[in-house]
């Protein structure tokens, strides 16, 4: 574990095995997670002596952009970031009335092979540090000199695949003395690993869980996302319905509407039940044309005509407001794009 990701305790016995005092622990989180200097030379209250020594052997974990969009349409920001070993992670910041919301990367690439998800095609090449989805967050204050109020892990990678990093990182975002955002403004989103569903339940944590379902019957889900052949959909609202019981948080179902793939008013019927009875709010999004895979999403009325069959069945529904559309927002596109470049350029 690197520095900065490391929690209060373990700081502590770090800085204790360095014979500093005890109060350089508050110094130092506060530099890495409230004020998130880029470097040690700022950590001004530090003695120089041990900042050098700091640098020698607790390299700071950093993320530099190698790549930056700014929306005219909306101001959402699309990052590309480089990590200490030249991956590339992606993150998009998003601007909204109730403040501002950034979207992250769990892991660099992903190996659920969703067959509509940029973000896979080139498979998992290794997990996030907790450091690493904290930073995603930091960059992009420092970048924009704004408070971010909302975390969404929803960028690249299965955040459950994740899982002990994730719980980590959730501990030091929301720590009073770091970044302090609330944990009731996170929202995790997952393909659906049930053993983790329930281990997360089991940490009674106030996060927001968001399921992405995308079909209503194993055998649809099949075809679109192979962690459906390891559980099924009723497993999973047995999962779901004990995560409620346990936190007492709303799910969120996430369905991508994919042209003549299900979003059939068969499916609007049978996912209106599903979310019923677990109590689920259902957030759709019109699947965004990848250009190797050949799914499409259906005109505007066939997706109003969706969401209006749930609402006639008292469902919560909500499409999803497409953010930055001007530049290429979503998904794993930007890694995916440059990963390609520098192979066949
Ligand atoms: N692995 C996690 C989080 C990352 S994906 C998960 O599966 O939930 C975030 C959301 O975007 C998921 O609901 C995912 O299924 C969806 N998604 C991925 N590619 C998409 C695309 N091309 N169009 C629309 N939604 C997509």
């Amino acid at each position: 574990m690197d520095i900065k990701s490391l929690d209060h305790d373990e700081l502590k016995k770090l800085l204790s095995d360095y014979g500093e005092p005890a109060y350089r622990e508050k110094q130092l989180f506060e530099w890495m997670h409230a004020r998130h200097v880029s470097d040690y030379d700022k950590m001004t209250d530090l003695s120089k002596k041990f900042r050098e020594r700091l640098k020698q052997e607790q390299p700071l974990t950093v993320l530099n952009a190698v790549e930056r969009y700014i929306s005219d349409l909306d101001g959402t920001r699309k990052y590309l970031f480089a990590l200490s070993d030249d991956n590339l992670v992606e993150s998009v910041l998003m601007k909204y009335k109730h403040g501002n919301s950034v979207c992250i990367s769990s892991q660099v690439g992903c190996r659920m092979g969703c067959r509509f998800c940029a973000s896979t095609l080139d498979g998992l090449v290794r997990n996030l540090k907790p450091s690493e989805m904290l930073e995603q967050i930091y960059a992009i204050e420092r970048d924009t000199g704004e408070r971010v109020s909302n975390v969404v892990v929803m960028g690249t990678g299965e955040p459950l695949d994740n899982y002990d990093n994730l719980i980590r990182f959730y501990k030091l975002l929301t720590d009073k003395k770091g970044l302090n955002i609330s944990g009731r403004n996170v929202t995790v989103s997952t393909c659906g690993i049930v053993p983790e569903i329930y281990r997360l339940a089991d940490e009674h944590l106030t996060l927001t869980l968001a399921l992405s379902l995308h079909a209503v019957t194993d055998e649809k889900r099949r075809t679109i996302m192979p962690i459906a052949n390891e559980y099924t959909i009723d497993e999973l609202k047995k999962a779901c319905i004990y995560y409620g019981e346990q936190t007492g948080r709303r799910i969120s179902l996430e369905y991508s509407l994919i042209a003549g793939v299900n979003d059939s008013a068969l499916d609007a019927d049978k996912l209106g039940r599903i979310a019923h009875e677990i109590g689920a709010h259902i957030n759709l999004i019109p699947v965004n044309p990848v250009k190797e895979r050949d799914y499409r999403r259906g005109n505007r009325a066939s997706i109003e005509a969706f969401k209006n069959k749930l609402e006639k069945n008292a469902n919560n529904v909500t499409i999803r407001r497409e953010m930055g559309q001007d530049i290429n927002a979503s998904c794993g596109q930007l890694r995916h794009r440059r990963l390609s470049k520098t192979d066949y350029d």
